[in-house]
């Protein structure tokens, strides 16, 4: 497995509120005595270029794969994804069908492969507390303090983001996610537009740079230049508007997509419900046995392989069976409004 280590200059263009949840405050790290700098989570870039990603793959693919996220945090507060395109290889996630009760295995567990941990400026101070007060819409005046804000000056981060992958399709839609995501933090109606810029990756085996590191460098320093002198490689993906549709396309083939949806839909068809209307949506009959006069459903003692082997008849690839399942089981009602009109 290659490392893809992207090396983003994270450009804030007027102010930031990077605040985690209960607190609103900051986040800050320490380089040095009295080196204060204020950060940037690396799950809040997440959120916002897997978003970016996601919604691209719906575009392309019409893949029913939605992030929703719940109160009580964590990656195990996600639902809504389909857990068999691209971006969820990428990104990782869980499933567990909402039929329980299948005969077969449970539910699907994806490792991610694209790992944030930070951005970090090149230099501290730069937070600024802003009060905020009520407006009245009448009068337009200003009325008592509501609170108080902490934000952040425009300045540059340096971002390392790494992506493990057997092939550079990986590295190259992440790359693309990034340099399409602009509005980050807590507040993206008035804070928080920031301009990427992928200065390019280090394609190595091991982890050979990290963001920390590099954001020591003085305000202002070529960090190319740095990473040349270093000796280590920076490499360009580009990865064009007209290239993008082609690139995620391509990738539902890769071997990753292929092992994610056949997991994803063994848990499915151990569902009897899930099975039953996949059988009838690609039009095939479930075999009927007679045994003793009476007729017995021998698919109910199939194993998800045989159930699988069933619907694909050995040659239609597992991601496109999770598109059939989909559509048989949870697609959602195209135009509803249209429907009743008619
Ligand atoms: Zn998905």
């Amino acid at each position: 497995m290659m490392k893809y280590q992207v090396v983003i200059l994270r450009q804030l263009k007027g102010f930031g509120q990077f605040v985690t949840e209960s607190r609103d405050e900051a986040n800050t790290y320490e380089f040095g005595d009295g080196d204060e700098r204020p950060i940037i989570f690396g799950e809040k870039l997440k959120a916002v270029e897997r978003r970016t990603i996601m919604r691209k793959v719906r575009e392309v693919l019409e893949v029913n794969c939605w992030l929703t996220t719940h109160k009580k945090g964590g990656d195990g507060g996600i639902s809504g994804l389909c857990m068999s395109c691209p971006a969820c290889v990428l990104f990782g996630g869980t499933y567990a069908p909402k039929k329980g009760g299948g005969t077969g295995p449970k539910n699907v567990v994806q490792m991610r492969r694209a790992y944030y941990t930070g951005a970090f400026p090149f230099q501290g101070g730069g937070i600024r507390d802003v009060t905020f007060n009520a407006v009245d819409e009448r009068t337009g005046q200003t009325g008592q303090a509501l609170g108080t804000n902490q934000i952040i000056e425009p300045r540059d981060f340096i971002d390392v983001v790494t992506v493990e992958a057997e092939n550079e399709q990986w590295a190259k839609l992440l790359v693309w996610g990034i340099e399409h995501s602009d509005r980050y933090g807590a507040n993206t109606r008035i804070y928080g537009e920031i301009h990427n810029e992928v200065l390019g990756v280090v394609v190595d085996p091991r982890l050979r740079i990290a963001a920390i590191d590099l954001a020591r460098l003085a305000p202002g320093a070529d960090v190319k230049k740095n990473l040349e002198e270093k000796k280590l490689v920076l490499t360009t993906m580009p990865c064009a508007d007209s290239e993008i549709a082609k690139l995620i396309e391509d990738l539902t083939k890769d071997e990753a997509v292929e092992d994610l949806a056949r997991r994803k839909n063994s848990v499915d068809v151990s569902v009897e419900e899930y099975l039953q209307k996949t059988a009838v949506h690609l039009e095939l009959t479930l075999p009927v046995e007679k045994k003793d006069g009476k007729e017995v459903a021998a698919w109910k003692k199939w194993k998800p392989g045989q159930r699988l082997a069933f619907l694909t008849d050995g040659k239609k690839s597992q991601y496109a069976l999770a598109r059939d399942i989909e559509k048989a089981n949870f697609a959602e009602p195209e135009d509803v409004e249209e429907e009743a009109t008619q």
